[in-house]
């Protein structure tokens, strides 16, 4: 097989799969120990889909009102439902004000108050005292397109650092030896060459796979491909079955209004006019978390009071807000409403549906960023090697609800982390074996066998599907039929995949072959997804499962770790397993949060 490829090799102490906020600050922590680093990325680091971001980023600054870590870690520990492991949470909340810091003196952009500091807004799920309110201003922001301020300041700066750049480089799988990770092998999408990188240490930093989805406001490229590189290395995923639903994802493109307009005071309203989230969330009403949000106005539309001829989606009024706050604030999404939805956000309200917007789940690690797994009878026995940060791992700091802003903020502070880890375990320079006989045989087979294949049914119709059975039978709502069935409908849907039609046979920017390698990377994790929705019987954040409508803390508070078993078209099969969930925190400056009903 190797024959028929051109293999260069590489050697580095680290490399960094993934150039979004999470890669970049891992690769700048590196680079900065004086490792040798490396970092991949299928599209130029300043198109990952972090540029993206609108709303802002959470630390206890307190610019704008009282706040205190403490509170921002209660407010995460409630919106997690209690699936979040509390010494992640704690080391994320108290590192918080710090990164925050650092990206502005890196020279971030930040919106300013009238002293010149930086502005936070209040963002949902985020309150003062302890979850007891008001709500806390704890959202730092650039206007609304903070993540492109973000991700241009760390490119920027990850550009002072020795690190090498692989761009438009397709990872393709990890290279695996006696369970210990040894590198990565990419495809160079330009010139069709093979990389295969030795390393030390490899930092899987690739991002959410929301593209299993049909109507999702992640970009086109979150496929998911660290998880699917997982798999393949028979590791486990966690807790996939909890997809979150951003509430206001605007109807019929799918792309999202951030929740700081609902911050900048914006409220949502039913085809009677009424402001329903009165009714389910009475103290924090449109603020409260997202998956309470996306429920409401679900429960909205099914009983009859969505707007529309279809009764389909749900207004959201900014119209009421001063102009030129929506200016100065909000001017992303003034933009995107005129272009996507055709409205005048000063004088219309705006037609929003819950889209699907980011995976609570995802590659199991500790707070150092290390990899983590269940090896005989212990559930921290770390993969030595392999690391994962970003929307791409599940650390688990947002257990089963991720609350807005909270990501950014993990983006850093663990990519940090990450760096640092590895900088405490690895000397730069140390000599490396070398790699096992045939270390890249699993990613050359795979890309061969697609890039040959001569099946009949074309890669965007597996991927419709994939994505309509994921939309119709895992979404806001589910319920066991409904579940059982997707499951079986999935996995006929993953089996399809041997019969794939691939018309490119070119090495040379084959975006066909991309576009298969990314489904395959997508579908498993659809599988694992849906089947982990179907095993958990109970309801908890965003996964709500109507035949068992509670929380259940005595069988269910423990983190789901699945294995995919049915690669090469088998029709997916999956293996499941637990996690403890950490019932401590990282210090005694602050005690367990016990579990209570979650209401807002
Ligand atoms: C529209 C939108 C708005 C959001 N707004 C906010 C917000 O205001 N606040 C907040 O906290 N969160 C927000 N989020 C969530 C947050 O932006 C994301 O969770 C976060 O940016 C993900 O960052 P990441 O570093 O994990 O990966 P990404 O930024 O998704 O980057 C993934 C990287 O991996 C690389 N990659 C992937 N696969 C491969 C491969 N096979 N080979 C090589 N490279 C690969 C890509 O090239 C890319 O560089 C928003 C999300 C969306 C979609």
């Amino acid at each position: 097989m190797s024959d028929a490829y051109k293999i260069i090799d590489h050697t580095y102490d680290a490399v960094v799969v993934g150039a979004g906020g999470s890669g970049l600050r891992a690769v700048m922590e590196c680079a900065q120990n004086g490792l040798k680093t490396a970092c991949i990325t299928k599209v130029f680091p300043t198109r990952s889909h972090t540029v993206a971001a609108q709303g802002g980023i959470a630390a206890s600054l307190g610019n704008m009102g009282p706040d205190h870590w403490t509170w921002h870690m209660f407010d995460t520990v409630k919106g997690s439902d209690w699936l979040g492991d509390q010494d992640a949470i704690e080391y994320m909340v108290r590192e918080a004000p710090a990164a925050v810091y650092e990206l502005e003196h890196a020279g971030m952009p930040f919106s300013r108050t009238d002293e010149g500091r930086i502005y936070q807004r209040p963002f949902g799920g985020m309150m003062q005292n302890m979850g007891e309110g008001p709500p806390a201003q704890r959202t730092c922001a650039a206007a609304d397109r903070t993540g492109h301020a973000m991700l241009h300041t760390l490119y920027q700066q990850s550009l002072r650092y020795d690190a090498d750049f692989y761009v438009e480089y397709f990872a393709l799988d990890l290279i695996m030896e006696n369970g210990q990770c040894r590198g990565v092998v990419a495809l160079c999408m330009e010139d069709g060459s093979i990389h295969r990188f030795r390393s030390h240490n490899t930092v899987l930093a690739t991002g959410g796979y929301g593209r299993c989805y049909f109507s999702a406001t992640s970009a086109h490229t979150c496929t998911g491909d660290g998880g699917g590189m997982v798999l393949r290395a028979g590791l486990p995923l966690q807790d996939m079955e909890f997809v979150q639903f951003h509430p206001t994802g605007i109807y019929g493109a799918g792309v999202l209004i951030t929740e700081g307009a609902r911050g900048e005071g914006g409220y949502l309203t039913n085809s009677e006019g009424e402001r329903f989230m009165e009714r389910y969330a009475p103290s924090a009403k449109d603020l409260a978390s997202r998956d309470v949000v996306s429920r409401s106005m679900a429960m909205e539309m099914r009983e009859g009071r969505g707007v529309g001829k279809n009764g389909d989606h749900i207004f959201l009024h900014l119209d009421h807000i001063d102009p030129k706050v929506l200016h100065e604030r909000l001017p992303g999404i003034t933009e995107t409403g005129k272009i996507f939805a055709g409205v005048d956000l000063t004088r219309q309200p705006l037609p929003v549906t819950p889209t699907v917007h980011y995976n609570m789940g995802g590659i199991p690690t500790n707070f150092h960023g290390e990899v983590v797994n269940l090896v005989d009878g212990n559930p921290d026995t770390v993969v030595p090697g392999l690391f994962a940060v970003g929307e791409a791992a599940c650390v688990s700091v947002h257990g089963a609800n991720r609350l807005g802003s909270n990501s950014l903020i993990d983006l850093v502070v663990f990519g940090r982390a990450t760096g640092k880890r590895i900088a405490d375990i690895c000397k730069p320079n140390t000599t490396h074996n070398p790699l096992p006989k045939g270390s890249e045989e699993l990613s050359l087979t795979r890309l061969d066998t697609f890039r040959n294949a001569s099946g009949s049914i074309p890669t965007a119709e597996i991927r419709g599907q994939m994505q309509r059975t994921m939309q119709k039978h895992c979404a806001v709502f589910r319920d066991n039929a409904l579940l059982t069935e997707g499951q079986s409908l999935m996995k006929n849907i993953y089996g399809q995949i041997a019969d794939v039609a691939i018309n490119d046979r070119s090495l040379i920017w084959n975006t066909d072959l991309i576009e298969t390698l990314e489904l395959d990377n997508l579908a498993a994790q659809a599988v694992v997804t849906i089947d982990s929705a179907a095993n958990r019987k109970e309801s908890r954040g965003a996964h709500v499962n109507e035949d068992h409508p509670d929380r259940d803390d005595a069988n269910w508070m423990k983190h789901t770790i699945t294995t995919f078993t049915g690669w090469g078209g088998v029709g997916g099969a999956t293996a499941i397993d637990y996690r403890p969930v950490h019932d401590y925190t990282l210090t005694d400056d602050v005690e367990y949060i016990k579990p209570k009903k979650r209401v807002y």
